[in-house]
C-alpha cells in the first residue's frame, strides 16, 4: 500500500505516519528526518539544505526530488510505503508519479489532515528537544518533570530553530500556497480523502485507519 500523508506543519504527520507504518507494516520516509540526519552528520546535503530551513524556506525540489527517488528504490519500499513531507507542492507530485510509473507501480491513497492554525501555532511553539539523547517534549502537552531540563539526561532543553513562531508562520504562508493545486491534483485522481486532525492522536488515526481500510481490502 503506498501512502502520502498531507497537511500543514503540526498537524501530527510524523506520528500518524509511524503509527501507520507499524500497523500496515510498511516504511515510514520521512523527508525531514533524512534531512536532519544529513545536517547532523554535515553532510554537504546536509549543509546545502540547512541553510534554506533556517530561514523557514523550502529545500529546492530537485535535491529533495533525488533523495526520495533514492529511498524508494530500496527493496522495503517494495510492499508500499507512507510518505510523510513529500510532495510539497505540484511539481513534486508528478516527478513523484513519473517516477512510480517507471517502476509500475502508483500511489493508492493520499490523505489530507486538517487542523486549524491557531491550534498549529500553539503545538510547534511549545515542542521542545533534548540535544543529548534526542528526546522530545511539549512545553503544554509533553512537559518535562524537570521544567526545561531533560528527563533522561538532566541537559537544558531547545527550541528548534524552524519551530519559532515567526519561522512556523512563513511555513504556514509557504503551505497554504502550495496546498490547493497539489490537494487538487489528487482529487481529480480520485485520491484524496480529507480528515479532520482536531481531535487527538487517537481519533486521528482511528479515521486514517477506516479510511485506509478500504484501500487496503482491494489490494490483498
Ligand atoms: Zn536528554
Amino acid at each position: 500500500m503506498r501512502i502520502i500523508l498531507l497537511g500543514a506543519p503540526g498537524v501530527g504527520k510524523g506520528t500518524q505516519a509511524k503509527l501507520i507504518s507499524e500497523h500496515y507494516k510498511i516504511p515510514h520516509i520521512s523527508t525531514g528526518d533524512i534531512l536532519r540526519g544529513n545536517i547532523n552528520k554535515r553532510t554537504s546535503l546536509g549543509l546545502k539544505a540547512k541553510s534554506y530551513i533556517e530561514k523557514g524556506e523550502l529545500v529546492p525540489d530537485d535535491l529533495v526530488v533525488s533523495i526520495v527517488k533514492d529511498r524508494l528504490e530500496k527493496e522495503d519500499c517494495k510492499a508500499g510505503f507512507v510518505l510523510d513531507g513529500f510532495p510539497r507542492n505540484l511539481y513534486q507530485a508528478k516527478t513523484l508519479s513519473e517516477i512510480l510509473k517507471e517502476n509500475k507501480c502508483m500511489i493508492d491513497k493520499v490523505i489530507l489532515i486538517d487542523v486549524n492554525k491557531a491550534e498549529i501555532l500553539e503545538r510547534i511553539s511549545g515542542r521542545r528537544f533534548c540535544r543529548n539523547c534526542g528526546a522530545n517534549y511539549h512545553i503544554k502537552f509533553n512537559p518535562s518533570k524537570l521544567n526545561d531540563r531533560c528527563e533522561k539526561c538532566g541537559e537544558q532543553l531547545l527550541q528548534r530553530e524552524d519551530d519559532s513562531k515567526d519561522v512556523v508562520l512563513e511555513r504556514l504562508s509557504v503551505y497554504s500556497r502550495t496546498i490547493n493545486p497539489l490537494a487538487n491534483y489528487y482529487s481529480a485522481h480520485g485520491l484524496l480523502t480529507k480528515i479532520q486532525g482536531n481531535e487527538g492522536i487517537e481519533n486521528t488515526f482511528n479515521r486514517i485507519c477506516s479510511t485506509l481500510q478500504s484501500v487496503y481490502s482491494l489490494l490483498v
